[in-house]
């Protein structure tokens, strides 16, 4: 029983990311307390690449 992926149950413990309350996405780090979609927390502007499209 110490073989493959039996740690991979304790994945479900506790929540990394939360909703962001500026874009909608489960992406706000609750620890760091920044977005990693939007940057919300890190900068009052909205983070984006030019390789992303919207
Ligand atoms: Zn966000």
């Amino acid at each position: 029983m110490t073989k493959g992926t039996y740690s991979q149950g304790k994945k479900s413990r506790g929540k990394t990311h939360i909703r962001c309350r500026r874009c909608g996405d489960i992406t706000y780090h609750k620890k760091r307390k920044i977005c990693s979609s939007c940057g919300y927390g890190k900068s009052a502007r909205m983070k984006h690449y030019n390789w992303q499209k919207k």
